[in-house]
């Protein structure tokens, strides 16, 4: 495989920004959702048992949403880390250098498509 060239100073702004916005993005979704997952309101009267299962249930989709959303929010954390240590656009594997269009893709990936594949496989 042909080595990747390395990132102009534009487009590493422009990979950081779009991680930012994606990390705002996902707090605000994290933030949103800590409404959904209050304690299902024990008010009877305004709720019979069946809207009460109904709720426990959604909350519990709300739940996972909200997990998925803060494990996403962790890598997108992590991948901005690297960019602040200068590590970002290198694979941590086999430290290959991702490239322009591998990193847009797969911002939030920290292995190239090589190691990724293998590491699917196990
Ligand atoms: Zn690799």
């Amino acid at each position: 495989m042909p080595a990747e060239a390395e990132l102009t100073s534009a487009e590493i702004k422009e990979l950081f920004d779009l991680l930012l916005s994606k990390r705002e993005t996902l707090e605000s979704q994290l933030s949103e959702s800590r409404d959904a997952l209050k304690p299902v309101a024990l008010d009877q009267t305004r709720q019979g048992r069946v809207s009460r299962m109904d709720a426990i249930q959604r909350q519990g989709v709300a739940a996972s949403a909200r997990k998925h959303t803060s494990t996403t929010l962790q890598k997108v954390a992590s991948a901005l880390k690297r960019f602040e240590t200068q590590e970002f656009g290198n694979c941590r594997m086999c430290e290959e250098l991702f490239g322009y269009g591998r990193l847009k893709a797969q911002l939030r990936s920290a292995l190239c498509l090589s190691c990724q594949s293998s590491l699917d496989k196990q």
